[in-house]
């Protein structure tokens, strides 16, 4: 496992395994055990996946002890505020039967942001987070967090894949000390991502999966990456990306399939901030 330093001096795996839609506790806990014992030590959760309890009940099964790993969860937005933040940071650590977190999110640009970072630099402050940030945050966003509030965010995690790949947010955040992690390094299957051909050929050269590329590409970019697979094979397969370099030929290949673009959504757009805003029952 490589691992990266955050601005605070923690050490975070540079390849994570997330637990986004895998709702059911049982499947969950068995693919989450199945990562650990792979050699994952990064796992991805949050409030709003509904699975916290079973991340948990694997990390306990896994034997590993607690000080390996790296645990990352994220307050949503109906808990975006000063005091939401503090219930929901101590909801999921019950969940999780965990006493301290290695990494807690603002999960969303919406709400109450800066009341729920302040929580958040107690809660670090307190030795109960090991090291705090953001997530889907755009430049403009972090550097008006940071330069109001006493701590700048340790990571922003963002979506990053091959079709969106945000160089210059990435020059942005390495500039001011963030660590730059992406979620849907797959873009979750969409537009044939798997079968792209530029991916293909790569693939095909150093006898590795369009997958098992799509990480490498993202570990070589230095940024630290988060892949879901509730199929065990997959889950293995995801995590057999350090003993293959790309080259320089094939990273600037993959700069071509680039559109830069969100294949989810947009959080700089109105309708995004009414879409998440509904969700906990907001409108105008
Ligand atoms: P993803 O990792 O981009 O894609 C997951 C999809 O790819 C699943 O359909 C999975 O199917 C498939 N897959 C995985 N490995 C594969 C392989 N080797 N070959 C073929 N198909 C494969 O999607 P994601 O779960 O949205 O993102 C990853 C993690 O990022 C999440 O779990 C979560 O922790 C985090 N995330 C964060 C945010 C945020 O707002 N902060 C948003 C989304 C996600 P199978 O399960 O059947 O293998």
């Amino acid at each position: 496992m490589q691992y990266t330093t955050l601005n605070n001096g923690v050490k975070m795996p540079m390849v994570g395994f997330g637990v986004f839609q895998i709702p059911d506790q049982d499947q969950c806990q068995k693919v989450v055990e199945e990562a650990i014992k792979t050699g994952y030590r990064l796992i991805d959760t949050a409030e709003a996946y509904g699975n916290e309890e079973a991340v948990g009940k694997a990390i306990k099964a896994s034997g590993v002890p607690r000080e390996e790993l790296f645990i990352t969860t994220k307050v949503f937005i109906q808990h975006m505020s000063y005091e939401g933040t503090k219930e929901a940071f101590a909801e999921s650590l019950k969940k999780l039967d965990l006493a301290y977190l290695d990494l807690y999110l603002l999960h969303q640009p919406v709400g109450d942001t800066f009341g729920a970072w302040r929580a958040l630099e107690e809660l670090y402050k307190e030795g109960k987070i090991r090291a705090i940030g953001v997530s889907n945050f755009k430049p403009d966003q972090i550097a008006n967090l940071s330069l109001f509030n006493d701590i700048t965010p340790a990571v922003n995690q963002v979506e990053v894949h091959v079709f969106n790949q945000k160089e210059e947010e990435k020059i942005y955040l390495t500039s001011k000390g963030i660590q730059m992690e992406s979620w849907g390094a797959f873009a979750e299957g969409q537009f044939d991502i798997f079968n792209n051909p530029i991916l293909t050929e790569i693939a095909a050269k150093y006898g590795k999966s369009t997958a098992q590329v799509m990480l490498r590409w993202q570990l070589q970019r230095g940024i630290v990456s988060l892949s879901k697979s509730a199929n065990p094979e997959r889950v293995r397969q995801n995590f057999d990306i350090f003993d293959f370099e790309l080259s320089d030929e094939d990273m600037a290949k993959i700069t071509t399939i680039n559109t830069n673009t969100t294949v989810f959504a947009d959080h700089h757009d109105a309708a995004t901030v009414e879409l998440l805003a509904g969700f906990v029952g907001k409108s105008f």
